[in-house]
């Protein structure tokens, strides 16, 4: 889409606005599952985390994609989107033993990443088909909030447990249909996977029942000039045919399924900002603009580059500016970045706001949540409305009169 469109989407729907392009999702769905088209069972979760969207979800259902979830309330949102149970796998992390439960009885597919809860959940619900969530070990990025297949991280059962997982399963006679890792949102190389790949692999042979090994995400998508991004047609042509390979030694038909959030829908997102103020201190230029980490948090998070552009001035001579929010604490958005001159009222674009953005995104401050709109087609879908105050009021109770004044 073009920046002409969405300063118009601006103007239609007012801002701050998450655009999200319909097209660039459904392209990055098909090129993953091309990557992939050798392997004849290919299964996409996609992770609803990303970006939960209903809207974003019916496109998804769509194209063909299943979910993957992390809470009884994303599998809810995803069954109210259209999908079948069948169609989404549950890989919570730290939640309670009730909340499993109450998913596996949805007959969704559950992904267990303790050995406390796999051996109480195989000794009561043996015959309700369970996969594990393996931890592999592999440092995959540099940044210890998004790798998480190392030695220290709370996800997965580690790969070194395995007799113990054994043991269970032996013990409790629960079937294991599923093996799973997800070594983190920051993989780097191809190799990194293919050697995690083998890891999976090791730990499938150990059962004999298994009808999927799902390889989570971790696909990279590029932020900022000069960032690496996951070949996923060379990750496709390697790892596919070293899968058709251990299939046919396993000796059993087998799903590869992959969990890609960011890889599907980071690069399809926009969020649109109109800037306040243009203020010059001794030492920069700040543009403070009409939104802070209430609506997009990653780069305070994180670290998270995001591009930006402004889309008012776009041919504008380029100079240096700090971008920061409206919030009432250090919300800085980029440092020092060249950007096309800003007047007070321009637009700004952040551009990879699909993925971990709106879904991020909070009410501090007592602001607005911004609206959401689906670009499809050449036209600007609302898919969720911007807030008002009855929504900053909703749930809160105020003191009876008496309590108030006495
Ligand atoms: C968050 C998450 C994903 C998605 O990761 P991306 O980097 O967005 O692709 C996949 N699987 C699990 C289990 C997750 O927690």
């Amino acid at each position: 889409m073009q920046a002409k469109d969405l300063v118009q989407l601006a103007e239609q729907f007012g801002g701050p606005l998450y655009v999200y392009d319909a097209e660039k999702i459904q392209s990055q769905y098909h090129r993953l599952t091309s990557a992939f088209s050798k392997v004849e069972r290919l299964r996409i979760n996609y992770a609803v985390k990303a970006l939960s969207n209903l809207a974003v979800l019916q496109l998804l259902k769509q194209v063909g994609s299943n979910l993957d979830t992390v809470s009884l309330q994303e599998v809810q949102l995803g069954l109210h989107a259209g999908f079948d149970p069948q169609q989404i796998i549950y890989t919570p992390n730290g939640v309670s033993f009730e909340e499993i439960e109450e998913v596996a009885q949805l007959g969704v597919q559950i992904n267990i990443d303790n050995l406390s809860v796999l051996e109480h959940f195989g000794t009561k619900h043996p015959t309700v088909p369970v996969c594990i969530r393996i931890n592999p070990h592999v440092m995959a990025g540099g940044n210890s909030n998004i790798s998480v297949g190392h030695i220290d991280s709370k996800f997965g059962i580690s790969i070194h447990q395995m007799p113990h997982i054994l043991r269970i399963v032996e013990n409790t006679k629960m079937h294991i249909n599923g093996i799973h890792m997800h070594t983190g949102s920051d993989i780097l190389d191809i190799e990194v996977f293919l050697y995690a790949a083998e890891i999976l692999f090791d730990a499938a042979r150990n059962f004999k029942t298994l009808d999927f090994l799902d390889f989570g995400s971790g696909f990279k998508v590029p932020y900022k000039k000069g960032d690496i991004e996951t070949d996923i047609e060379e990750l496709g042509k390697k790892l596919s045919k070293r899968f058709i390979a251990f299939e046919k030694e396993y000796g059993r038909e087998l799903t590869l399924a992959f969990e890609p959030g960011k890889f599907l829908v980071s690069e399809a997102g926009y969020f649109l900002a109109k800037v306040n103020v243009v203020k010059q201190t001794t030492s920069t230029v700040f543009a403070g603009i009409d939104s802070g980490f209430n609506h997009l948090i990653r780069p305070m998070l994180y670290g998270s580059q995001h591009h930006i552009d402004n889309i008012s001035n776009p041919k504008g001579k380029e100079r240096f500016y700090t971008v920061v929010g409206y919030i009432c604490e250090t919300d800085t958005f980029a440092n020092n970045r060249r950007i096309s001159e800003i007047n007070e009222g321009d637009l700004l674009c952040f551009r990879n706001a699909g993925a971990y953005c709106f879904s991020m995104s909070s009410n501090y401050n007592s602001r607005y949540k911004p609206a959401e709109v689906l670009w499809k087609d050449g036209e600007g879908i609302l898919i969720r409305a911007r807030e008002t105050f009855e929504d900053l009021l909703k749930n809160q109770i105020m003191l009876p009169l008496e309590v108030a004044t006495a």
